[in-house]
């Protein structure tokens, strides 16, 4: 095996329970000693496909390769992968070393070898010292740590993460986020990793999948992802996309096709298109404007809070005008993706098109 094998293969692969089609036909290679991640919304497939890798279920066609070996039928414990769950499920009554060794314990690994390698995993998540404590005496980022350790104890080369941050509060979330990149990095296993949470996906990976449907609608790196998105669907579900089309394109871009501008890209300036500020939102560090075109469109701009809030404030209602630059106008060559408009809380719509629903 060389380093160039992808630590997991998927081809052609696809899960249906009844009529859903959980997963209806994806091509994926994830290379060794990459933090990937898989992001998309709820219910477009993608703890199915982590299922799928782990061997929790069977797909109903197509093949799992893992560092070269195709595992499809194999068990769960046939296969060098481990998984954390956000409900992370520790045993109340043992200690948090004796958790940590669980896994150890069950495959026979003798004592001595167990304490040590529970206590190098614990090192690893930086909870040296809590061994002798109860789950019920840690704070919800250290129970996570613990059931990380758990995971990393075996030393899986690969990890299977399914929205393991989602239970902790902001804060903790952004910290465990720049925790677990480091634990990635430093122990160099590959890592999976399954959200919904696009700033999450964007910050933590050297590349993203992002689901629609029960397929990928693009995978690449977060650069790729946020500045160059394929599809509509994906302009609109990572960040906040202004999609321009039709007349309106025609008028502002003066092309024809889709289009969309991110609303830090856009200035509010002297020149440019007019436009009235519909809503003013303050949020701490940017100011986020709402203004109807006189083009037709309806378009967010995000201004970083370099003037004093209620200087902001004060453009509810006026008459503005909005620039950008040519080279921050992305076509989108597929408009229509499935789920447009569907599931994409984030996204701007057209007034134009959502006059015409
Ligand atoms: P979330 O972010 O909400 O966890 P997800 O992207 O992980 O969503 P999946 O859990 O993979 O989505 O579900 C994909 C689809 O398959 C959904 O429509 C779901 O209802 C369906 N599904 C998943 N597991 C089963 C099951 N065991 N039986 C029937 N349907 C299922």
């Amino acid at each position: 095996m060389t380093n160039d094998t992808p630590a997991i293969r998927l081809a052609g692969l696809r899960k249906s329970f009844g009529a859903v089609e959980a997963v209806a036909g994806i091509d994926l290679e994830i290379a060794d000693g990459e933090f990937f991640s898989m992001l998309g919304p709820s219910g477009s497939g993608k703890t199915t496909v982590l299922r799928l890798i782990a061997g929790f279920e069977q797909p109903t066609a197509g093949t799992v390769t893992l560092s070269g070996r195709e595992v499809t039928r194999l068990a769960p414990f046939e296969r060098d992968v481990n998984t954390v769950f956000q409900d992370y499920a520790l045993f109340p009554h043992m200690s948090v070393l004796q958790n940590v060794e669980y896994g150890l314990k069950v495959r026979k690994v003798s004592r001595r070898e167990r304490r040590e390698r529970a206590a190098q995993a614990l090192a690893t998540v930086r909870l040296e010292g809590y061994g002798v404590r109860r789950p019920s005496e840690l704070s919800g980022g250290q129970r996570q740590r613990v059931a990380l350790a758990r995971a990393l104890v075996n030393r899986p080369r690969v990890l299977l993460l399914d929205e393991p941050l989602g239970a902790l509060d902001l804060k903790l979330r952004e910290q465990m986020q720049v925790e677990l990149k480091q634990i990635q990095r430093d122990a160099g296993i590959t890592f999976v990793f399954v959200t919904h949470d696009q700033e999450e996906a964007l910050t933590m990976s050297d590349r993203v999948a992002v689901f629609d449907s029960g397929r990928i609608a693009q995978v690449g790196t977060p650069l790729d992802i946020y500045e160059s998105p394929s599809t509509s669907f994906v302009a609109g579900f990572v960040g906040t996309s202004n999609l321009l089309s039709g007349s309106v394109a025609r008028d502002l871009i003066g092309r024809s096709g889709t289009f969309s501008v991110r609303p830090e890209k856009i200035d509010i300036s002297k020149e440019g298109h007019a436009g009235t500020v519909a809503e003013v939102i303050y949020a701490g560090p940017v100011t986020r404007f709402v203004v109807d075109l006189d083009a037709g469109a309806r378009v967010v701009v995000v201004e970083q809070n370099r003037r004093t809030g209620s200087a902001a404030a004060a453009l509810r209602g006026a008459t503005v005008r909005l620039s950008w630059d040519e080279e921050h106008v992305i076509e989108i060559s597929e408009a229509a993706g499935s789920a447009v408009g569907d599931v994409v809380e984030n996204k701007v719509e057209n007034k134009e098109d959502a006059d015409a629903a």
